[in-house]
């Protein structure tokens, strides 16, 4: 059987005539959208009329640049060397820069608009935009003028970004010495990090200090980095109006303070649980003063389920299915339409992913298959992914983009169902890895998470006097590990260099790039529990939920369920889940 996916359902060549036809019809909207946004910012008659002809051409180009450059970039993704792969994939992404200017005018000349809502009011088509419309409204808010946002984006590459490419070309040429089998190495970081997962503790430790040591080299180099790059933030974001980088971060997730809040508050409540499952995990492995960072990935029992991609398949449409037929459906239509791409081969990308090809209404998935559960769960939150882009199927294009808190709702979800049949069907030394594995990554995401949020809070908070030393920025890592993992890791053996290779710390344009992860896992979850709770009446608001992710507030997305995510008791909720995992697996582990 034929295991790559089938993209001629977008083009059949680039040299044919549909994608060169599409290209060049992308370079003819281009104009008009130049056209149009000189023409209808010259005043402000006609408004209704001008707003309803931008949006129609909005959507026509949107739809074009998706088709046109997901074709490339699923082309390259499977074979990196692909020519004309890559000449076209950036060929489109230039063509998005000649549309910035006339993006930048139409959005001052809509903020400008007297009474916005009573226009929209009048006419149907734009009623579906209104969401759209207000976007570009309170984000103009922020905007400078048309010289100072020039001079900015110009500063940031000589400044921010920059900063980052510095930064990378440090970590991505960093080496650590350390010595494997009685002999003298120099590796790469990544091969070094990776020995966390090996099985021979020795190695994890031996990796462990290895690493920590071998940042002596670059620290200063990468402390600049972080300088810089917070230092500009906090300039940009007083220059646009926010109050902090935090509410900038909070707007562009379209996600109230009361949001963050509620759900931080629940988290910090929960970390006693957490750390009752560390100083469990480190006392199996021989720990008595609680889990040394090295350990927090080694793996305690070498257990694991197999399934091949034919069996693999079926459990997943099997399970779906238990959930709703919908779900199951479209599973099985991914699986047969060949939208899946499955096994590794060379030159294709590693992990996995999922895209929506909204202008086909389809979607492609991207694995590499091998023949664990632990692919099988991938392969659930993939078509999980593409069951959202299904969900938003009869939306316009512009009401799909939906924010990064949300992007991994329906993914987590469908994982949660294949995990819990997985623990159901399997033995009971299965089941203990598969919790154990489930256990340690809701670690990383609610209680390592916490303490980068914290970490990212104080360094915003000193750098805005002057910039932090090494020591300083290193004091502020283990003080945040220590408030966010307690007792629960060997105070002795913490990690002050975590921000060195997280490139999360390193994103101008997307700070805190840590709470969302923590919304992403716990909104599932929550989810879940209603679902448990409320049976298949759930399924269609779940489906309508999804179909308004790209066109409302957060709040107001989970109002539609009638769920109240400033209210800290939906996210305690959400973690009990967690902790009846963690109950279940401190059982379990004085049976195996
Ligand atoms: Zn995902």
């Amino acid at each position: 059987m034929d295991l790559n996916w089938s993209l001629k359902e977008l083009y059949e060549s680039f040299s044919g005539e549909a994608f060169q036809g599409d290209l060049a019809k992308l370079d003819t909207y281009i104009k008009e959208m130049n056209k149009l946004a000189t023409e209808m910012t010259e005043n402000h008659e006609d408004e209704q009329k001008k707003l309803e002809a931008y949006i129609a051409l909005a959507e026509k180009i949107s739809l074009t640049f998706e088709k046109l450059g997901v074709f490339s970039e699923l082309t390259v993704s499977v074979n990196s060397k692909d020519e004309e792969g890559n000449k076209y994939a950036d060929i489109i992404d230039q063509k998005q820069s000649d549309l910035a200017e006339a993006e930048t005018k139409i959005s001052k000349w809509i903020s400008e608009i007297k009474d916005i809502n009573a226009i929209i009011d009048h006419s149907t088509f734009l009623q579906s935009f209104r969401f759209f419309l207000q976007e570009i409204v309170e984000h103009s808010k922020h905007l400078l003028s048309e010289k100072e946002e020039v001079l900015l984006a110009k500063m940031k590459n000589t400044g921010s970004t920059a900063w980052v490419n510095y930064k990378n070309l440090l970590i991505s040429n960093h080496k650590v010495e350390i010595e494997v089998e009685g002999k003298k190495e120099e590796l790469p970081l990544t091969v070094v990090l990776n020995m966390a997962y090996e099985k021979n503790a020795d190695l994890r430790k031996k990796a462990y200090l290895a690493e920590i040591d071998s940042y002596k080299k670059i620290e200063d180099g990468i402390a600049a980095a972080l300088n810089g790059i917070k230092g500009e933030v906090i300039t940009v974001s007083k220059m646009r109006g926010y109050e902090s980088p935090l509410a900038m971060t909070l707007e562009d997730s379209r996600m109230s303070k009361a949001t963050l809040d509620a759900m931080l508050s629940a988290m910090k409540e929960s970390l006693p649980t957490f750390r009752k499952y560390l100083r469990r995990k480190a006392e199996m492995l021989g720990y008595n003063n609680g889990l040394p960072f090295y350990e927090l990935y080694a793996p305690v029992i070498e257990k694991e389920m197999k399934y091949s991609y034919e069996q693999g398949k079926a459990f997943v449409e099997k399970q779906f299915r238990s959930f709703d037929n919908s779900l199951g459906d479209y599973a099985k239509k991914a699986m047969e339409h060949k939208w899946i791409d499955v096994l590794p081969k060379e030159g294709k990308v590693g992990g996995a992913f999922c895209c929506a090809v909204h202008s086909i209404g389809e979607s492609r998935i991207l694995l590499n298959y091998g023949d664990n559960l632990g692919d099988t769960i991938t392969m659930a939150h993939e078509l999980g992914h593409g069951f959202h882009g299904e969900c938003l199927k009869e939306e316009s294009i512009l009401n799909t983009n939906y924010p990064m808190p949300l992007a991994e709702t329906a993914s987590t979800f469908c994982e949660t169902i294949v995990k819990k049949a997985a623990i159901k069907e399997g033995s009971k030394e299965e089941a203990f890895a598969i919790l154990e594995t489930e256990i340690s990554d809701s670690t990383q995401v609610i209680v390592d998470i916490y303490s980068r949020y914290l970490f990212e809070t104080n360094v915003f908070k000193e750098r805005e006097d002057s910039p932090l030393t090494v020591k300083r920025i290193k004091e502020l890592m283990v003080e945040a590990q220590k408030e966010a993992y307690g007792d629960g890791l060997d105070q002795e053996y913490l990690h002050p260099y975590m921000w060195t290779w997280k490139s999360h710390y390193y994103y101008a344009d997307a700070n805190f790039y840590n709470f969302p992860y923590a919304f992403g896992l716990l909104f599932a979850k929550g989810l879940y529990a209603e679902y448990l709770k409320r049976g298949t009446s759930f399924v269609e608001d779940y489906k309508k939920l999804l179909a308004v992710t790209g066109k409302l507030k957060i709040e107001d997305v989970t109002r539609t369920i009638n769920i109240d995510v400033t209210d800290a008791a939906f996210w305690k909720n959400s973690l009990a889940i967690i902790e009846e995992d963690i109950n279940e697996f401190m059982k379990l582990s004085y049976e195996i």
